[in-house]
């Protein structure tokens, strides 16, 4: 397994192969969900392809004074993680070789950014469209594989990669999920032990909307607020049903109807979602 740290040589590098080859694109801190990611690449990849993961806790997605600088970066455990799973490169820039001191452009997607975690973290998916384009352009990968957890994340990538050309296919991996329901993520260590306890109450919560025959949203966003209201440590940011296409809200649930939900339990903001139908 290769570490490369510098845009330059990892471009070179790239370039210089035939093979097909996939993307993880990742902050770190790596959990089984990345570990199905890195098998869902591999697969992508064929046995004679190159899968890349890269590593990088991206300062302009975070907004100033949240977790950017408390993001846990457990370097040597990553790489065992990454050997482990059969991964050919990582990608392992520092802040100073991804950005320039006074950067003045950014990738701004404007529609589907403007909804559910777009209104709470505003700023946000600019970050993430802005390293996902630099990363496309350093690494030139022929697929890239994200996390169906981050559903807005996807659908804004695929909408970059359709508005701006890029020759790169997309891939979605589904959630990967503890044991008790709760979504894997790296800032679930955030928890405190009784906030652990209650978080499952959000699977729970979205697991009961998709049994249920309701079909109007404000009756099942309603329930499920009601639902998670019973865990004390629980702040909802919000609870919304829309079209999993446009991300807009939608009145009555049909088809392709997707109930997203963000909820703080104390500090740590932890999202999931279910399609409904
Ligand atoms: P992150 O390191 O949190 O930025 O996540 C990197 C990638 O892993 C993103 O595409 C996420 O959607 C994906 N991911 C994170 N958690 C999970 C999970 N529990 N199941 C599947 N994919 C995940």
């Amino acid at each position: 397994m290769e570490i490369l740290s510098e845009s330059g040589l990892a471009s070179e590098r790239m370039r210089k192969t035939e093979k097909r080859k996939v993307l993880v694109p990742t902050m770190g801190a790596l959990h089984r969900g990345h570990v199905e990611l890195i098998h869902a690449a591999r697969s992508a990849a064929g046995a004679d392809g190159e899968v890349i993961v890269s590593i990088f806790v991206n300062p302009l997605q975070f907004a100033p004074g949240r977790d950017y600088a408390k993001y846990p970066r457990p370097e040597h455990r990553d790489e065992e993680v990454c050997r482990d799973a059969g991964v050919d490169v990582i990608f392992r820039p520092a802040v100073e070789e991804m950005y320039a001191p006074n950067p003045s452009v950014f990738v701004e997607e404007t529609e589907l950014s403007r909804t559910l975690c777009g209104k709470s973290r505003p700023g946000h998916f600019r970050g993430v469209c802005t390293v996902v384009t630099k990363l496309f352009h350093i690494l030139q990968p022929d697929a890239a594989i994200f996390g169906e957890k981050d559903f807005q994340q996807i659908a804004i990538i695929r909408r970059m990669v359709r508005d701006l050309n890029f020759p790169v296919e997309i891939i979605a991996a589904p959630t990967v999920r503890e044991e008790d329901g709760l979504a894997c993520s790296s800032r679930n260590q955030y928890l405190s032990a009784a906030e652990r306890e209650q978080a499952p109450v959000l699977r729970g919560a979205l697991l009961r909307a998709r049994e249920s025959t309701e079909k109007s949203s404000s009756a099942t966003t309603r329930a499920v607020r009601e639902q998670i209201a019973t865990a004390s440590s629980a702040r909802i940011d919000y609870v919304e049903v829309v079209d999993a296409e446009t991300l807009k809200s939608v009145d009555k649930i049909s088809e392709n109807a997707l109930l997203a939900v963000a909820v703080f339990f104390g500090e740590t903001r932890l999202i999931d979602n279910i399609r409904l139908r």
